[in-house]
């Protein structure tokens, strides 16, 4: 059978994973082998007696770099395991990470998931394995752990037969470049607050088109960005 989707994730924290991936749908499609997950710990790839991984930054400065020949060690440790892998690097200096890019690496054979620490990476690392740098917000968190599980949770939930209904995943939040329309179910009462009377009345095509009309409304209010996109594409 052919190799799943593989993610391997590059770290100094290997019990971090699967961490919250092994948990409802990403866990159960990990079981059922929908795809896998390999982590390699880098502090394994290191030579000195007390396992180092990294060192001062040239030129002075505050925080610690992590070193360039010891990360490549493990990413070629971890291009054996997929050798076709796509190679990322976490870091907040990436492209935004988004659905598209989602959609894309979740056709691809796998990932390489390089978790920085510390002030980041030697940045010699980056050019000599071709490493994309892929950023999960604009914001700076201590370790690209968290974003890993944030990158491999989208894509793993796009891979055929991880999700039950390939409808929910249409309609969702950004596939149409639009945010998604507001969801209700039962108590038709809450609090004094009804169901708006049109997803009552059983009308698709009525119901269909105030979806759509929610889903502009909430987009051009809370997204200008994507609502300007979305305009000038349609
Ligand atoms: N000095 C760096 C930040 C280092 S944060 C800078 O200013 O750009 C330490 C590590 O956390 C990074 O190497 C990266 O792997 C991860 N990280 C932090 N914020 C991130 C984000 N928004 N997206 C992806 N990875 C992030």
């Amino acid at each position: 059978m052919a190799q799943a989707w593989t993610a391997v994730c590059l770290t100094l924290f290997p019990d971090l994973f699967p961490g919250p991936l092994e948990t409802s749908v990403t866990g159960s499609a990990l079981q059922k082998g929908l795809w896998d997950l390999k982590t390699l710990n880098l502090r394994d790839y290191a030579q000195d007696k007390h396992r180092s991984v990294d060192d001062t930054p040239a030129g002075g400065g505050a925080g610690m770099v992590m070193r360039a020949d010891i990360a490549a060690k493990a990413i070629d440790a971890g291009l054996k395991l997929v050798p076709d892998a796509r190679r990322i690097y976490l870091s907040p200096r990436g492209r935004p990470f988004c659905q598209e890019m989602a959609h894309d690496l979740s056709q691809s054979n796998g990932v390489l998931l390089l978790c920085g620490r510390f002030e980041g990476i030697d940045e010699r690392l980056i050019e000599a394995r071709q490493l994309e740098e892929v950023s999960i917000g604009d914001f700076v968190m201590t370790g690209g752990e968290m974003a890993a599980y944030c990158l491999l949770d989208s894509v793993v939930r796009l891979r055929a037969g991880v999700l039950g209904s390939a409808q929910s995943l249409e309609q969702e939040s950004f596939e149409d470049g639009l945010l998604e329309h507001p969801h209700y179910t039962k108590p038709r009462e809450f609090e004094g607050c009804t169901i708006p009377d049109v997803l009552l009345e059983g009308n698709h095509a009525k119901i269909a088109k105030w979806r759509k009309e929610q889903s502009q409304r909430l987009t051009q209010q809370r997204r200008p960005d994507l609502w300007e996109r979305f305009r000038t594409k349609s």
